[in-house]
């Protein structure tokens, strides 16, 4: 058994958290891929490592001192190290550091470091060998991700290692020049080293006990969601439910490779499951509940519409040309509507009205702001009558007013459109239905 275990920011953010991260690697000797993010926030008001040397880079680049800024961003290492009784020779890395940053080797470089430097000291805590993923993480010269080159190197270099420690979130350019990820992107190293060794597992270690069925924010205390599919978790994820970086799915996706989300602070909770497809029933018919405010939906009117060809497509290339997606698009004989994320469609308002009346000379046009999107999320939907039913009977004895019903083919997932002001006693409607009632 092989498994790929990626440590977050929290989990590592200081000596105390990183000797739970070594003790979780000790207690399986499957665990010996390990891919650890940078020190993360000790507490609420702390400043991320990344963070820091995003600053730093900053000073350095305006030609402002930096030397001040470097030394806490190192104490923070030197503290961790003497923690775990490591050695490393700082004074070393860190001239190295000093010197790329006053010859400009840029932003993605410096945040680099914050991986770099945690995957040195947990080299050297766990006596894994260390792989730079500079050397194998591929970006072209454009800076676009290279996925079949990356699994190459990666499985090349790996494959006669019984356990490595693979920092996350960068990689490097043909000229060796360091490109980052987007922000989260360890969560992306991790899964590309599960796909390249042929994981059994890739864990993913952080500060929650998993993916939850709906927002804390929202919901006192929700369940933790024991198996979800990956189709599931992108629909939660579109709607802003996050755990996982978004991108950190393909590349275990394409190899059919489980991911378990597991807490640091809790190894014994089995965290949450992440599975192509599974026989294992879910708990409740619906996995998850997720949403977003901050919608504009566009409502057009014209009577005969559905017999006029091409009427949907003139629409939607007033959108495109303006730069605007749609989220989602309901239809009636002789209505349909567009929603679009608001701040977007805003700037561009009254061209995109101008522009619809120009294509499809409509009766009218009515606009209404405002508008939450809600993704009910779950694959025992398919099997189960009634869900829309008990969706909307919740919904009404919340006083809730429905202003939109989308039900995804797939029967998967079915979308709600409410009004901001609705957004929350809606969630917590529906997770009342579902996971609190259990009709
Ligand atoms: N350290 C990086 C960040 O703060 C990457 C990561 O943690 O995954 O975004």
């Amino acid at each position: 058994m092989k498994k790929v275990v990626k440590f977050g920011g929290s989990s590592l953010a200081d000596a105390g958290q990183f000797k739970k991260a070594g003790d979780i690697i000790r207690a399986e000797e499957s665990r010996r891929y390990v891919v650890p993010s940078a020190p993360g926030k000790r507490h609420v008001a702390d400043t991320k490592v990344t963070d820091m040397l995003y600053h730093c880079y900053e000073l350095a680049e305006q030609g402002e001192d930096f030397a001040s800024a470097l030394g806490d961003i190192r104490s923070r290492y030197e503290e961790i190290a003497r923690g775990l009784s490591v050695t490393l020779d700082f004074a070393e890395e860190f001239e190295q550091i000093e010197k790329n940053f006053s010859a400009g080797a840029g932003k993605d470089y410096a945040a680099s470091r914050g991986e770099y430097l945690n995957g040195k000291i947990m080299s050297a805590f766990l006596g894994f060998p260390f792989v730079d993923a500079a050397d194998v993480i591929s970006f072209d010269e454009a800076g676009n991700f290279l996925s079949e080159e990356t699994n190459r190197k990666l499985q090349e270099r790996l494959e006669a290692m019984d356990c490595a420690v693979i920092p996350g979130f960068y990689g490097a350019r043909p000229d060796g020049r360091v490109q980052t990820f987007s922000r989260g992107g360890s969560d992306i190293t991790g899964s590309l080293v599960a796909r390249a060794i042929h994981a059994d597992v890739y864990e993913n270690w952080t500060d929650v006990s998993g993916f939850l069925i709906a927002d804390p924010r929202i919901i006192h205390n929700p369940e933790v969601i024991e198996t979800i599919t990956y189709r599931e978790l992108r629909e939660l994820a579109y709607m802003g439910a996050s755990v996982l970086h978004e991108d950190a799915i393909f590349p275990v996706r394409k190899e059919g490779i489980p991911v378990n989300i597991r807490n640091t602070n809790f190894p014994d909770a089995p965290g949450t499951l992440i599975v192509e497809a599974t026989c294992r029933k879910p708990k409740y018919t619906i996995t998850g509940i997720a949403g977003k405010k901050g919608f504009a939906a566009l409502t057009i009117e014209k009577a005969m519409m559905n017999s006029e060809i091409g009427f949907g497509r003139k629409v939607l290339e007033v959108f495109e040309k303006h730069g605007i997606s749609f989220e989602h698009m309901p239809s009636g004989i002789d209505t349909m509507t567009i929603f679009v994320q608001q701040d977007a469609f805003e700037e561009h308002e009254q061209q995109v009205i101008a522009g619809i009346h120009r294509a499809v000379e409509p009766d009218e046009i009515v606009l209404e702001s405002d508008l939450a999107l809600i993704a009910v999320v779950g694959r025992g939907m398919k099997q189960t009558r009634g869900t829309a039913g008990r969706i909307f009977s919740a919904l009404a004895h919340a006083h809730i007013n429905v202003k939109m019903i989308d039900q995804g083919s797939s029967e998967l997932n079915i979308i709600i459109g409410v009004h901001d002001r609705d957004f929350e006693a809606a969630i917590r409607a529906i997770y009342d239905i579902f996971v609190n009632i259990q009709l």
